[in-house]
Parts: structure tokens; sequence; C-alpha cells
């Protein structure tokens, strides 16, 4: 940590010593049951295949620093074998099926998910250092309900889409971020499946092993070869993939610098895209909002998955007027989230995804710092080793300033306040992103009316960060284009005439 970090303001002791928060006894999940191979290859045309860099990388528990399995790395030729395959199944195979077989292989894959829920839950949390109650709870049944959904969707897509001659667009690209790695591969992959396209999908460097146990669930469920395809590897092996001349469309989900150079790479080709990028999310509170329930709902919104949510609540606009209750009672209850072993049930807030990743975190709050905010922060302890940052939160933050521009993907939170609706407005829509956006009032009219001006793709009114397959989701302006999720979910895979 930086020393601008060590000048923190200490808040009432968290958990560890605190007397007004009971000690809980750790209730470690057991990791007896789940198998992580120590080494895996690529999937590719239903096998598992050496790649052919003859490469592999480690991957890590980022709670813990231990080495977990060694990934290959996928280069240009094991993209294009993938890309081939892909190809191979969507011509022979899978374009060929009726829709409602499609059906049964996404509503199989589902169930498989379902049954192995536990094993994905614990892999989840190993590999990405997210709680077990997240991934046991949020990521791995939403994964599983994704598939569901779009197993009903694979015989209707004339009701999706009336009509209309609705074809697949043929071979999808897909990459994918670390931060709800088999829910992110869910989301994309069932649509395209439903849809009738083949799939390549690129999981990101840091968290590949449930898209792994994945495509063992794949072979399970006897998809037929090919139709999905699973490319390990770096930032080069998405690259490889966005270039290739053998896929039709494009879907990505990342940071937004890298969105705007897939654009570039596209720009001009015949191939389909949809970005799902960054967001700086406004979480609006008035001053007739139930101030407990949306303290709980701003916890929920930026602390949840420790802030490595795109769609995370990372700016707060209080009311003048109940701007020192919320703050104060911000304080208190950061104070009492649990950080730490992320396989303990007991566990809010778990381990920063990468070393990368928390540099990035302390070099934007020492940034806050710098320029002039007060940072408050949770005086818990954090574990010796692996990649921690305590939930933190600044007051007296500037509109210009980094931290209430930039997005910080941790456990930081920058409060600002506002009198009126036109003024929260106005600031809330004054980033260059524009992925979602928290209201917290009384009035339903005002609901209404500030949803209809807040340049946000997901609103959520007196909550927050609740997802649902049936709901489509995605960004306005440098958020990224296309929706994912509901019956909007499967535009981006079809062709319409
Ligand atoms: P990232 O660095 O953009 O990486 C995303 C994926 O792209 C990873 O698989 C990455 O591989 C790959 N990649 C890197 N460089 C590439 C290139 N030149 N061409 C093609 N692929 C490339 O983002 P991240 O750090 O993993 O994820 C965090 C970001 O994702 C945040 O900005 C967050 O807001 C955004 N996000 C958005 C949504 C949404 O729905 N809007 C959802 C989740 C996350 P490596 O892992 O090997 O680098
Ligand atoms: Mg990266």
């Amino acid at each position: 940590m930086t020393t601008e970090i060590e000048t923190r303001e200490r808040l009432a002791p968290g958990p560890a010593s605190s007397s007004v928060l009971w000690e809980y006894a750790p209730s470690l999940e057991s990791t007896d049951h789940v198998k992580i191979a120590s080494r895996y290859n690529l999937f590719i045309g239903g096998k598992f295949v050496e790649p052919h860099s003859k490469k592999w990388f480690p991957t890590l528990n980022p709670a813990t620093e231990e080495h977990l399995s060694e990934i290959a790395e996928a280069d240009a030729e094991d993209v294009d074998r993938a890309v081939k395959e892909a190809r191979r199944a969507y011509d022979k195979v899978w374009r060929k099926i009726s829709a409602s077989e499609r059906a049964k292989y996404i509503f199989r894959i589902a169930r498989l998910i379902q049954e192995k829920s536990r094993a994905l839950a614990v892999a989840e949390t190993m590999n990405g250092g997210k709680p077990i109650k997240e991934s046991r709870d949020v990521d791995i049944p939403l994964a599983a309900a994704h598939f569901f959904y779009y197993a009903g969707w694979a015989d209707k897509l004339e009701y999706a889409f009336p009509n209309r001659n609705v074809a697949p667009v043929g071979v999808a690209g897909q990459i994918i971020p670390w931060n709800f790695p088999l829910l992110m591969a869910a989301w994309k992959i069932a649509p395209a499946l439903a849809a009738g396209n083949t799939v390549v999908l690129k999981p990101a460097e840091t968290t590949s092993i449930t898209a792994l146990m994945l495509a063992d669930i794949l072979q399970e469920a006897d998809l037929p070869p090919g139709v999905v395809n699973i490319l390990t590897g770096a930032g080069a092996t998405g690259a490889a993939l966005v270039s290739h001349d053998g896929v039709d469309k494009i879907a990505f989900t990342g940071s937004t610098d890298v969105g705007k150079r897939i654009q570039r790479a596209l720009a001009g080709t015949e191939k389909k895209l949809t970005l799902e990028l960054g967001g700086k999310a406004p979480n609006i509170v008035f001053e007739d909002a139930p101030i407990d329930q949306a303290v709980e709902g701003i916890i929920n919104g930026i602390y949840f998955n420790q802030g490595h949510v795109c769609c995370a609540g990372s700016r707060l606009f209080v009311q003048e007027s109940v701007a020192e209750p919320v703050i104060r009672k911000l304080r208190d209850r950061i104070g009492t989230l649990r950080v730490g072993n992320p396989l303990d049930k007991n566990t809010d807030v778990g381990a920063i995804n990468s070393r990368a990743q928390l540099e990035k975190i302390q070099e934007l709050v020492a940034s806050g710092v710098e320029e002039g905010a007060e940072m408050f922060q949770s005086s818990c302890s954090l574990p010796a080793r692996g990649y921690w940052f305590a939930p933190t939160f600044f007051t007296g933050v500037s509109q210009s300033s980094r931290i209430s521009q930039e997005e910080i993907f941790g456990p930081v939170l920058s409060v600002l306040t506002f009198r009126t609706p036109e003024e929260a407005l106005e600031k809330a829509n004054n980033t260059p992103y524009g992925l979602s956006a928290g209201i917290w009032t009384e009035k339903g009219s005002r609901i209404l009316k500030m949803a209809s001006k807040l340049r946000a793709g997901v609103i959520w009114a007196n909550t927050y960060n609740k997802f649902d397959p049936t709901s489509p989701f995605g960004g306005y302006k440098e958020s990224g284009f296309g929706r994912e999720g509901g019956r909007h979910g499967l535009g981006p895979y079809v062709v319409l005439s």
C-alpha cells in the first residue's frame, strides 16, 4: 500500500476486534470434492488438445497466491483450428438439426451446471477470489438460469421476431472478462446456440478454470463436437480471434480500451459486433428514500464482488439534506463488512482478482487522496498473502477528479452531493460511460422521470445489482452497444430478412 493510503482515517474497528460485532466461527466451504486438474488443454472440436505453442501459463488463487493449475496458451494456429471446427460443426450439424433438438442440448447443459453447481462455485471462488456465498448464490445459479432461459427460445425464434425470416449469423467469436467467469460464458454461449450459431469462446487469462469445467459439461451433454470451442490464452489470443476471417460475429465483454481496439480492427469488415464495456454508475439517493434500505443498496452496489462489477454503483449522489446521516451510516456499515477468506461462508468481501488489478485500484485511490478528497476506509485486518483491498469511500469528491470519472473496478466508492433532481441528472450523466444507474426515492413519478433522462442501459429503483436472464443488459456511450439477456439478447445472433 502507498503511504497516502496509510494516512487513511481509521474507522470503528472492523470485525476482527470490534466490540459491537460478534466474532463468527469460520465456516469454510470444503474443497475436497473439487477436482482441479494440474494442467488444462484447449477444447477444440469436442476434445481437449495440446496448444500448438506447447506453452502453458500458471493460474493461481488470488486470495492465497497459491498455484492452482497450468492453462494452455492458444496462438493464431489454434484459433484457426477452432474456427474451422466451429464452421464445420455449423455447416454439417448445428444448422441442420431441428430447433427443438438444439433446445434439448442447451437444456441439458443447464441441468448439468445445476448438478455440478457446488464444484463450480468452489472453483470460481478459488480461481477468482469472490466470496463463496456469491459464486454459490449468484454466479452459478444465474449461469444455469441463462441456459434454461435460452433453451426455451430455441424453437420459438419466429415469436421473438414476428413476421421475419430468422437465420443464424454463423460462427461467433466470444471474449469475456474475469469478473463473472462462468456467468459471462453463459451470457455469451446460451443465446448464440439457441439462435443456431456455433462458438469459439476466449475466457480471461486469470480465470479460465470454470470455462474449462464447462467444456467437460459440454462433453457430458454430448454437444456435437465443434459447436462450442474454448480457447484459453491472453490478449493476443483474443486479438487473433477478432481478426480471423472465418468468424462472422464478435461478442466482447471487457474494458472500453480493448473494446475500442476491437472496433477499429473490425471497421470495414462484414463482421457483426457487440461490445459490453466499462461503467461508472451513479447511485442516486433522494431525501425521501428509505435511508437504511438505501445504505444496504449502496453497500451491495459497490462492495459486492469487491467492486469487480461493470455496473457497480461506484458514484453515490446523495441529496444534501440527507448527506450527513447517509455518510454516517455508510461509515458504520463498511466497518462491519467481513473481508477475508473467500471460501468462508461468512465473508462479504473477497480477494482482488489479480496483482495488476490491485495495483490499478491502489493507483486510483492514491490519486483521489492527492486530489484532496477525504478517504474513509474500513480498518478490517487484511490477510498477509494474496491481493486485498479494504472497502473504501471518498467524500468531498470533485466531478472532474479521476475517482469520479475513471472506472476503478474495485471496492471504492466516490460520494458526491446534489440539491435538485436536475442537478443529480446532470452530474450523473457527466461521464463517458452509460451502463447502469440506481435511483432511491419513495416517489414513483420521480423514478420514471429520472429513468427516462438517465443515459444508462440498466436502471434499478430502490434496489441494486439485480439480474435475471429475462432482462436485457447493455450500455450507452462508451459502455458499448448491443444487449445481452432477454429476447433482445437473441438479436445480435440472428440475421433477419
Ligand atoms: P480486458 O482487459 O478488456 O479483457 C477482457 C477480455 O479481452 C479478456 O479475455 C482479455 O484477455 C481479452 N483481451 C485483452 N486484449 C485483447 C485484444 N487486444 N483483443 C481481443 N481480446 C483481448 O478487461 P478485463 O480487465 O478482463 O475486465 C474488466 C473490464 O470489463 C472492466 O472495464 C469492466 O467494466 C468490463 N466489464 C464489462 C461488462 C459489461 O457487461 N459491460 C461485464 C463485465 C466486465 P486477458 O484476460 O488475457 O487479458
Ligand atoms: Mg486483460
